[in-house]
């Protein structure tokens, strides 16, 4: 089954729970290593004890919040919500420390922290805020000698590398993407392939056991494509194949699963589908086939093994899948260009159901 999804990342699409543990670990631990560094800074650098208990509390607060984040579920919104804290703890900082030191420094932490893990409406919030935090903390300091050069270079410093690793994050979430679209997808048809099937499979079963609703799986191999190949050569077999995969598309709901499972044979998934709409949909294909028949010699024609998930509510995708095989097979052993299916009672071959398509075709 798919992990369950929470809430959203950068693109609008979903965490995964993987995702919001990654967020959760890094963010504690900059927080904890922050808090623990600048607790140092309390008795390494500052001058004079109101500087001492600010950076001290600074560090304490900083702790804190790592701890929180470790222990609380992964939570988007809390995450977020620390991060934004930190910018601010740090704005509150640079007034009261002295000598302000390397504090500006610190920025880039929340800042890079968002440019990575956050939206981008979520970064700019976050880069507004430590605009606001630094210029306030800036102004604030009686400590800071050059305000407006402490300022902009600590502005456009941080600025930069956090648009800098925003693009990269995102380029390398582009080309994820891609390579994963690419993984799911039969390049000759573009449809699905067996390994996309797989998850979508999985999920669609999970929702129509859900929702009490059937779903049938149509298992179809194109019928002594060998022979096909053997006669045409395999480039027309190719255009075959994607013959095949647009009449399966233009039987199916827009919502359905069309898959190449693998060679030329190819799965669908039929949502609020039983076998009575499975084999309509197997002889709506054996009639598209028949009828877009442009050259004799060029006859396609498929198999079709259908199992209904209704028959078993239990069945695994697995199951579903050997059983459709199964009657794929009992199809072609009854002499092809037929479907079969399967009853409460037990397996039922199409002896004739094509028979009218045979004959027109
Ligand atoms: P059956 O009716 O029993 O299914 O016979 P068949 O000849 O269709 O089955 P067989 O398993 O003997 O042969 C499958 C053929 O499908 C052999 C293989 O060359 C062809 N094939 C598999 N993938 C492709 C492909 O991507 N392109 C082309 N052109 N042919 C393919
Ligand atoms: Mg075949
Ligand atoms: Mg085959």
């Amino acid at each position: 089954m798919f992990p369950q999804a929470t809430t959203s990342e950068p693109s609008g699409r979903r965490d995964t729970p993987a995702q919001l543990v990654m967020m959760k670990w890094v963010a504690a631990t900059m927080f904890i290593v922050g808090g623990c560094t600048s607790a140092t800074g309390v008795l390494i650098t500052q001058t004079t004890s109101q500087a001492k208990v600010a950076q001290g509390v600074g560090a304490a607060v900083l702790v804190l919040i790592g701890l929180v984040v470790l222990v609380t579920a992964p939570r988007r919104r809390v995450i977020e919500a620390a991060m934004l804290t930190s910018i601010a703890i740090l704005g509150v900082s640079m007034a009261m420390l002295n000598p302000v030191g390397m504090m500006p420094f610190f920025f880039l932490w929340p800042i890079v922290y968002a440019a990575y893990f956050c939206s981008t409406r979520m970064l700019v919030t976050a880069f507004s805020l430590m605009v606001v935090a630094v210029g306030a903390g800036v102004a604030a300091s009686p400590h800071i000698a050059t305000k407006l050069d402490t300022f902009e270079g600590t502005v456009v410093s941080v600025g930069l590398m956090g648009a800098l690793v925003a693009v990269m994050q995102r380029r390398e979430r582009d080309l994820r993407r891609e390579l994963e679209d690419a993984a799911r997808t039969d390049p000759l048809t573009g449809l699905l392939n067996r390994r996309g099937l797989g998850p979508s499979l999985t999920q669609h079963l999970a929702d129509a056991v859900h929702a009490q609703s059937s779903l049938s799986l149509v298992m179809l191999d194109l019928d002594h494509f060998k022979r096909f190949n053997d006669t045409h050569g395999h480039l027309e077999g190719d255009i075959a194949l994607q013959r095949l995969a647009a009449v399966l598309r233009a039987e199916a709901g827009p919502r359905d699963l069309v898959s190449r499972f693998g060679g030329e044979e190819f799965a669908v998934v039929l949502r609020r589908s039983g076998p009575a709409d499975a084999l309509a949909y197997a002889r709506g294909v054996a009639a598209r086939l028949a009828r877009e028949q442009i050259d004799e010699s060029m006859r396609l024609s498929v198999s079709c093994g259908i199992c209904s998930a209704d028959l078993d509510p239990e069945a695994s995708v697995d199951v579903l899948v050997a059983r459709a095989d199964e009657a794929l097979y009992a199809a072609k052993a009854a002499g092809r260009r037929r479907a079969a299916w399967w009853t409460a009672d037990g397996l039922v071959i199409d002896g004739d159901a094509f028979a009218t398509l045979r004959a027109a075709a």
